[in-house]
């Protein structure tokens, strides 16, 4: 990842040269016809294509579609061998019943050229007819120009668009193999939480090495206002169990005389923030990449709808951290979410007890500049000081990812940026995104900073019933992959 200094800042021309309105898209892909009438004459057999690979349903989640999950990986390497991709591999993860990966490779002929590799997935969510799908989810129907199926925008849509178009660019150009060296990842446990990816992207971290990674498994704002996601929160959580007596005791013989652990979590619960909703605990932002003046105004221009919002959220007020708009809290700003707190007696009636234990499960969300290991350091150490004597006490983290962030005015991310706006005729904004994935993996195994690239959008229903994919965006996604290999490699021999 390529994380900007403390110090860094992005002045106001920085703003402008980041505009990307069509007619200032100097890099050149052909002329823009030749791509889209190679797309218009290639879109039939791309969709039979996608319809083919949608019918196979490959659930990591399911044992009992393992073989599925393979035969999805087979045909995705078939089909890109067909493509043109010289080396089209599976790979086993280590774990006896991991998912296979599926790894291509495309050297371009310019041996100076950057290296980008492409990730995705090629597993599905679980779904059945009965979870309330109006069609069979594994027979792709298309309905009113959206294809509706599981894994139709998440994420066999939005891997498959490159191979139309890396076909394009090539027709485009007249070249013979890509302007870029073209690397594809495609894993098959990311509906599973991708339990054996990054062992597997350690094990082969010389044949990924590349100099950007180009996340295919993302979406937009919406269809009007497309978006470029520039970093993802990280994420850490932990139970913290509290011990006080032995067994639990009467209140009225020893109550208001010994400590309380369940008064405690409570107390912990609470000193958690501070009274302008910041995170109270020692250390918790140090080191912190801030939103930058032209992000939070970038952000600010998003036709963002607080009451639709509060909607989707089922939450009845909005509330944050002072000084931020509700995008920047839940985008940019690291947070600590009580998500469970319990102890003492929970059954009918009242119980005059000190309880022996309490529970407290908490979630930290991670912006750029924080390290896991750092904060949960700074939780043990806050948890240590804040109780007294006579309750003892473990923190158990259950894991962490890492956070990604690529700054605004990175090369390579204006390059996406770029051709998104010649593909779909406008400017395109940034947004990011507050949930946590495995692009911070690929970021941190190989250093390269990590772009997303997707035109999903919000009302796709992903891993719900009635997925779909608006065919007219897919297009634009195929439309995009055309033009930004050659973006991508002026853009690295400008540098
Ligand atoms: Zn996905």
């Amino acid at each position: 990842m390529t994380k900007p200094g403390p110090g860094h800042t992005m002045c106001t021309d920085r703003l402008d040269a980041m505009s990307n309105t069509p007619d200032n898209a100097v890099r050149t892909t052909g002329p823009a016809e030749s791509v889209r009438a190679y797309i218009d004459a290639h879109r039939a057999a791309f969709l039979d294509d996608l319809a083919a690979w949608l019918r196979i349903p490959s659930v990591s989640a399911d044992p009992a579609r393992a073989t599925d999950v393979r035969r999805s990986a087979e045909w995705l390497a078939a089909k890109l061998k067909d493509t043109g991709f010289p080396t089209a591999e599976i790979w086993e993860t280590d774990a006896t019943d991991g998912a296979p990966a599926v790894f291509a490779e495309w050297p371009s002929d310019d041996a100076g050229a950057p290296t980008v590799l492409v990730y995705g997935h090629h597993d599905v969510q679980p779904a059945a007819r009965e979870d309330g799908w109006h069609t069979d989810p594994f027979e792709p129907t298309t309905v009113d120009g959206k294809l509706y199926a599981r894994g139709a925008a998440d994420d066999k849509g939005q891997v498959l668009f490159h191979t139309l178009g890396v076909r394009a660019h090539l027709a485009a150009t007249g070249r013979t193999a890509p302007a870029v060296h073209l690397k594809l990842l495609i894993e098959g446990e990311e509906e599973s939480g991708s339990p054996n990816f990054p062992a597997l992207i350690h094990q082969h971290a010389d044949r990924l090495a590349c100099d950007a990674v180009i996340v295919s498994d993302t979406g937009m704002w919406s269809a009007q206002t497309p978006t470029v996601c520039t970093g993802m929160r990280g994420l850490t959580d932990c139970q913290i169990d509290l011990y006080g007596p032995d067994q639990d005791i009467h209140s009225g013989s020893f109550g208001g005389a010994v400590p309380n652990p369940a008064t405690e979590a409570a107390r912990l619960a609470a000193a958690l923030h501070d009274g302008d909703r910041r995170v109270a605990i020692p250390g918790f932002y140090d080191g912190i990449v801030e939103l930058t003046d032209a992000e939070r105004e970038l952000f600010a221009e998003l036709p963002f709808d607080e009451e639709r919002w509060l909607r989707t959220a089922h939450s009845h007020g909005a509330l944050g951290e002072s000084g931020y708009s509700t995008l920047e809290r839940i985008w940019a700003r690291p947070t600590a979410e009580v998500n469970g707190i319990g102890g003492g007696y929970q059954g009918p009636g009242g119980k005059t007890i000190v309880p022996s234990t309490a529970q407290l499960k908490l979630s930290f969300r991670l912006v750029a500049g924080q390290d896991a290991d750092r904060i949960q350091e700074s939780v043990r150490a806050w948890v240590t000081a804040s109780l007294p004597e006579g309750i003892r006490h473990e923190v158990t983290f259950w894991g962490a990812t890492r956070p990604c962030l690529t700054p605004l005015d990175h090369p390579y991310l204006q390059s996406v940026a770029r051709s998104m706006g010649r593909a779909f005729g406008q400017k395109i904004r940034f947004t990011r995104e507050g949930g946590s994935g495995p692009a911070a993996d690929l970021q941190d195994a190989l250093g390269a900073p990590v772009l997303f690239l997707g035109i999903s959008v919000p009302s796709d229903g992903w891993h719900a019933p009635n997925e779909k994919v608006e065919l007219d965006l897919l297009m634009k996604g195929v439309e995009t992959a055309a033009y930004l290999w050659d973006d991508l490699a002026e853009t690295a021999s400008a540098r």
